[in-house]
C-alpha cells in the first residue's frame, strides 16, 4: 500500500498524525499533514485506512 495527501484538499487537522503517527507526520510551519513512508506496512494498513476515512476533506489518496 502507498498513500498520499492532497494538498488542494488538506485542511490541516492533523488527525491523521493523530491516528497513525508511523506514517504521517504533522508538519507545523505549512500546517499540514505529510506521509512519511514511501511503502505502508501491512501491520499499520488498517490504521490507514481509518485515518482515510476519518479525513474530514477526502485528502488522503490509497492506492493498494
Ligand atoms: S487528516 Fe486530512 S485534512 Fe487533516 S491533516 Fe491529515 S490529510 Fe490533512
Amino acid at each position: 500500500m502507498k498513500v498520499q495527501i492532497d494538498y488542494d484538499l488538506c485542511m490541516g487537522d492533523g488527525n491523521c498524525n493523530k491516528v497513525c503517527p508511523e506514517v504521517f507526520a504533522y508538519d507545523d510551519d505549512q500546517l499540514i499533514g505529510r506521509v512519511i513512508v514511501d511503502e505502508v506496512p501491512p501491520e499499520l494498513e488498517d490504521r490507514v485506512r481509518r485515518a482515510a476515512e476519518e479525513c474530514a476533506p477526502g485528502a488522503i489518496v490509497i492506492k493498494e
